[in-house]
């Protein structure tokens, strides 16, 4: 199921299929899956703590590092997927209008190269 041939629906559909075969609806409210998504994303910190910065993007040339950091972000991932699926969430649609906000929020002329916040720009 590489990126470029598989559909946010498609793995919507895979995410509920897998867990109704464990029955699982019942663990998969927004609050524990809000927390899922929390949780995993703290794993993912954990790959890096410690590590210097300047250090961080060589170790992500490093194969059992990238299999950590490919492991927890589809670990994010699947809850975020549920999340979706369980509360019809159109995530593309909702990306878009946030990345329409985010884009009114940071103008290019403002937001190029700064680390800013929107507030502060
Ligand atoms: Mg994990």
């Amino acid at each position: 199921m590489p990126d470029d041939a598989t559909t946010l629906a498609e793995l919507k559909t895979a995410v509920a299929r897998f867990s109704d075969e464990r029955d699982w609806a019942v663990f998969h409210g927004a609050k524990d899956l809000a927390i899922g998504v929390v949780t995993e994303a703290a794993e993912l910190l954990e790959v890096f703590r410690f590590q210097p910065e300047a250090a961080v993007d060589a170790r992500m040339t490093e194969p059992d590092i990238r299999r950590r950091v490919e492991s927890e972000l589809a670990d994010v991932f699947f809850f975020v997927l549920r999340l979706a699926q369980r509360y019809d969430i159109d995530l593309s649609a909702a990306f878009a209008r946030k990345l329409a906000l985010n884009a009114e929020r940071y103008p290019v002329d403002k937001a190029r190269g700064s680390n800013r916040k929107y507030t502060e720009l």
